[in-house]
């Protein structure tokens, strides 16, 4: 076990429990304007300690600590989530990243209990080649999931992946490089939806903005790192992020960018749902949780 001196770890925090007990469905649907969100949960994982993964910074992992603590939230062991997410614009119907895939992946149940198929997707968006994201695009078989959709993911991110020869990403987006269309900062996915280049926990790492009239939603995938530490510390990065000094320079603009324009935002990895605003607090941030509505 690995801990950062000086912490009290031997209690779990209240309210978890060893065995896991099962809720709600899955997942959770609101309204941005005539949008219908969806995000859809592909589970969650426990085990491990939050350090390093989840705040790398050498030296500081005693001072994160303790604001976990203060947060309730246990060090060890960890959870996390996968918080893919449906955008039905009335027209398209938008998945944003496919979640881990084989038998840890729950999106394609959760997405039925939400009323969908694999089939009702007309667009699956990329964020990035990691596997929790890209996962979910095949089948046991290597057969595409989200056959009817066109597929979308930045140009830069597809380029370095496929320079690595990664085996995730050669049996999950190689052999559908035909079906997908590649983007740059600001492009359209589909009407209402845009590309937003948001490098640093990988090289070409892309958000999703959704606007409907005047309601704005970002998809942060993985741009929005950790939900409290991410916010509370400008300089904190993942054990994750490729570009530790890109990742916190991306991270401070779209916490900016969504506190000055009180837009929603979704955190691939933030407590479920993932779904809040953000707002200025001190020289940092904070996120606020959605008001949930059953
Ligand atoms: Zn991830």
């Amino acid at each position: 076990m690995m801990m950062a001196a000086g912490l009290h770890v031997g209690a779990r925090a209240q309210g978890t429990t060893t065995a896991a007990l099962t809720n709600g469905a899955g997942f959770y649907r609101f309204k941005l304007g005539d949008f219908t969100c969806m995000v859809i949960s592909d589970g969650q994982s426990t085990g491990g300690n939050t350090f390093p993964n989840w705040g790398a910074n050498p030296g500081r992992q005693e001072e994160f600590g303790k604001v976990l603590q203060a947060n309730f939230i246990p060090i060890e062991p960890f959870t996390n989530n996968f918080n893919p997410m449906v955008i039905d614009t009335g027209k398209n119907k938008v998945l944003i990243d496919t979640g881990r895939g084989g038998t840890n992946g729950q999106l394609l149940q959760n997405l039925r209990n939400a009323g969908l198929t694999p089939a009702d997707i007309d667009t699956v968006f990329i964020t990035h080649g990691h596997g929790d994201h890209i996962g979910g695009m095949t089948d046991a078989a290597g057969a595409s999931v989200f056959a009817n959709a066109k597929l979308v993911m930045g140009q830069q991110e597809y380029d370095f992946w496929a320079s690595q020869n990664n085996a995730g990403f050669n049996r999950n987006i190689v052999p559908f490089k035909d079906r997908f269309t590649f983007v740059k900062d600001g492009d359209e996915i589909v009407p209402g939806l845009t590309a937003v280049h948001t490098p640093g926990h990988t090289a070409g790492h892309m958000a999703v903005l959704a606007t409907s009239g005047t309601n704005k939603l970002m998809h942060f995938g993985d741009a929005g790192g950790h939900f409290l530490l991410s916010l509370m510390f400008p300089d904190h990065y993942l054990g994750f992020d490729s570009n530790p000094e890109n990742a916190t320079a991306t991270r401070k603009k779209i916490f900016e960018m969504a506190a000055n324009e009180r837009m929603m935002v979704v955190g691939y990895h933030y407590a479920w749902p993932g779904v809040g605003n953000i707002r200025k607090k001190d020289a940092a941030y904070e996120f606020v949780p959605t008001f949930f509505r059953f």
